[in-house]
């Protein structure tokens, strides 16, 4: 491979939800195992994780920062999630963005006029009450280069096209800052065929990240990219569509795949929600209506997508079925950790080794390799807040 991994979308420790222990030594370390090269910071309008980036970090290539205490290794590119609250049409809006800034001294600024008016230190992902119109108009007047991607466009209750909080199109959200919109995130419960699907996305980049909270999801979605290492050059390949690849988890495997009501452990297709009303048929409130109802809803044509995509399935989780018991299980870590020494990271052993290479070292996962690498998969599918439940076919192979 030429190219290198990007994963532009993840959380410091300063985010709810987070581990306290999650710094930047444990983001690099995590993003080594891996294989990313490029790894979003974070969080950046956090008065403390600024602090922390200013002092760990030192500019490597021109807008990605390297550790100062690491030779070489990841590199960061500044990045954060905001949580936009506000009221438009007579309707609540929640949508989150992510939003990639090109040197130290923009977000500098851009923390300084977000935080007159707004309370940074609360969260990581603070929330912000104004529209995403007018944060994407007063964060590009203030750095030219940054980019403002919806986050995880599809998901109910904070996006773009949610069921419970967002628009019906991109441009109903931007208005006149549409045409500064270049990309959007696909979201662990979508893949880019279905984003494809909606007329009034095609023109845009599908990225795809892992929203990590934790060091060990890095990666969960990943974008391969080939273009120069830098801000510049990352941002131009975002602009112009040339993502070389990307790495998507199974939709079916993420928390809202399906439409349901957690409380009642209903699971239900959106053909199957439409013969109810939309209404749980255990207790009768609302169902959460999840990505593939929101697709079916907006998607006006085929979903055919420019830049190719693989399904991919943490390795931990590829191990835990192997071994019959559960991820965090001592003997899954050991499995894992032998394993990246020998291969050197879990992307290049997932994307990168040939299934004879694996067979010589691992019959049983080869095997397993091969049924991820051609989709022979069984999958339950998550619904409101539920994860799915993605497992190999690995009978096929014995
Ligand atoms: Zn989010
Ligand atoms: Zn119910």
């Amino acid at each position: 491979m030429k190219g290198f991994y990007a994963d532009f979308h993840v959380h410091s420790r300063y985010s709810r939800g987070t581990s306290k222990t999650l710094d930047l030594s444990q983001l690099a370390s995590w993003a080594e195992i891996k294989g990313i090269t490029v790894l979003g910071c974070g969080d950046f309008t956090h008065p403390l994780w600024f602090a922390c980036l200013k002092n760990e970090l030192r500019e490597s290539a021109q807008g990605l920062f390297a550790l100062k205490t690491a030779s070489r290794g990841v590199l960061f590119m500044l990045s954060s999630e905001l949580s936009l609250i506000y009221k438009k049409k007579d309707r609540v809006r929640k949508i989150h963005l992510l939003i990639l800034a090109s040197s130290l001294a923009a977000v500098e600024r851009i923390n300084s006029s977000l935080g007159r008016r707004f309370n940074l230190k609360s969260d990581g992902r603070p929330i912000l009450g104004i529209s995403a119109r007018d944060l994407s108009a007063q964060i590009l007047d203030i750095d030219e280069q940054a980019l403002v991607i919806p986050a995880h466009i599809w998901t109910p209750w904070f996006s773009l096209l949610g069921s419970r909080s967002g628009f019906d199109s991109l441009e109903e959200c931007f208005e006149d800052y549409s045409p500064h919109i270049h990309a959007v995130e696909t979201g662990l419960s979508a893949d880019p065929p279905m984003l494809a699907s909606v007329s009034s996305l095609r023109r845009l980049t599908f990225l795809s990240n892992s929203d990590a909270h934790s060091a060990g999801n890095l990666g969960r979605e990943a974008n391969e990219l080939e273009c120069d290492l830098s801000y510049a050059g990352i941002v131009q390949a975002i602009r112009s569509g040339r993502i070389s690849r990307t790495i998507e988890f199974f939709p079916e495997g993420g928390k809202y795949h399906y439409d349901g009501h957690r409380k009642c452990a209903v699971s239900l297709s959106p053909a199957a929600a439409e013969k109810t009303n939309c209404l749980c048929p255990v207790c009768g409130k609302p169902l959460t209506l999840g990505v593939l109802h929101r697709v079916h809803e907006l998607s006006d044509r085929e979903g055919k997508t420019r830049v190719p995509f693989v399904y991919q399935i943490p390795l931990k989780q590829i191990l835990a079925q192997m071994l019959k018991c559960g991820e965090t299980a001592q003997k899954v870590e050991r499995y894992f950790r032998s394993l990246i020494e020998h291969f050197g990271s879990e992307f290049h052993l997932l994307q990168q080794a040939t299934i004879e290479e694996i067979s010589k070292n691992d019959e049983p996962l080869a095997a397993a390799i091969q049924a991820m690498r051609e989709n022979r998969v069984s999958r339950i599918p998550g619904y409101d807040g539920i994860y799915g439940k993605i497992a190999l076919d690995l009978k096929h192979n014995q």
